[in-house]
């Protein structure tokens, strides 16, 4: 029996070296890739155009700030990156998003990726009907979602190549305090879900991934649950690379980090998803947060 389960160790190890080396040798097909990143001006967006600057790709960033994606550009170009262009826009603006993957297949002469990662920044607190502000998260974190997709989509098809969504573990689950962000990835979940059967039905070339994250220790997330949550945040730049892999791997789904599934799957054991969220400190803690936040903001607006 010991030579069996010396055996069984081996085979693991061969499994294990296999997966890596195959790893290896997709990301090392990342070389020359033509990619458009959203949303690359900060956070998981920006750490996701240095690993695939370290790769060699060619790169098209985008978000709001012009300014710092030039600094985000040449940063991609000092790492390794073959191309690093960047185009401000405005995902809000009806005519944005069409005009970004335009502006990418122009200069890179076609995609391989498309990383569709961007969020426009909203408030952490109870629902108090603001249906505008949710109406116009809608647009920055949904709707462009889908008409860069679509627009992208044929050069995809004659690349074999990928569509990658960043999501979040607040589109799978229902909590309090996001109510506007938890709607709108919800919606990504819903349509690149359903496009993924579509596009199989088609017997299409190009991969979709949609990918849950959990908490990330990126600035604008941090700042929003400082002092509210013990939840551990992960590194932006490991989920940046899980995300990268997942496209490259053709992954249907990625889980970041790996709990989050766990998460998702057991959710709809009880009702309120497990906690007593009413009576919890985090809630307590959030809802007084809230309190004088909104006291403060009309304080601001006197
Ligand atoms: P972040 O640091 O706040 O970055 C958001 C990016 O979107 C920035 O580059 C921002 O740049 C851009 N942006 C904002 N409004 C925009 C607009 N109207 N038009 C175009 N671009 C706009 O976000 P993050 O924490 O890295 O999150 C990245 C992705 O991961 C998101 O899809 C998020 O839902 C997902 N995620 C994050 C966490 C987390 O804990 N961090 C957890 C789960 C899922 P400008 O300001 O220059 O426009």
């Amino acid at each position: 029996s010991e030579l069996r389960t010396k055996k069984k160790d081996i085979i693991n190890g061969f499994h294990c070296i296999c997966f890596f080396e195959c790893v290896d040798f997709v990301l090392e097909s990342l070389k020359g890739a033509r990619v458009l990143v959203t949303g690359a001006s900060s956070g998981i967006g920006e750490q996701m155009a240095y690993h695939y600057a370290r790769f060699g790709a060619q790169i098209v960033i985008t978000a709001r700030r012009e300014k710092v994606l030039q600094q985000v550009a040449e940063k991609c170009l000092s790492l390794g990156a073959q191309k690093a262009l960047h185009i401000a826009a405005d995902m809000a603006n009806e005519s944005d998003p069409e005009r970004v993957v335009d502006f990418a297949l122009e200069k890179l002469g076609g995609l391989d990726y498309l990383v569709l990662n961007h969020i426009g920044p909203t408030t952490f607190g109870m629902w108090e009907g603001d249906v505008e502000h949710t109406r116009w998260l809608m647009k920055v974190n949904f709707f462009s979602y889908i008409q860069m997709a679509w627009r992208a989509l044929p050069s995809l098809e004659q690349s074999k190549g990928s569509l990658v969504v960043v999501s979040s573990v607040l589109g799978k689950m229902t909590n309090p305090f996001t109510l506007p962000y938890s709607s709108t990835k919800f919606a990504l979940s819903g349509f690149f879900g359903s496009l993924y059967h579509e596009l199989a039905m088609k017997k299409s070339n190009v991969s979709i991934s949609v990918c849950t994250l959990g908490l990330i220790d990126t600035d604008s997330a941090m700042d929003k649950v400082r002092g509210i949550t013990k939840v551990p945040a992960y590194p932006a730049t490991e989920a940046a690379l899980n995300i990268i892999i997942a496209g490259a791997t053709r992954q249907l789904d990625l889980y970041y980090p790996w709990f989050t599934q766990v998460i998702t799957l057991i959710k709809d054991w009880s009702p309120s998803g497990g906690v007593t969220l009413d009576r919890s400190p985090v809630c307590r803690r959030a809802t007084q947060r809230h309190t004088t936040m909104h006291t403060h903001s009309h304080l601001g607006r006197i």
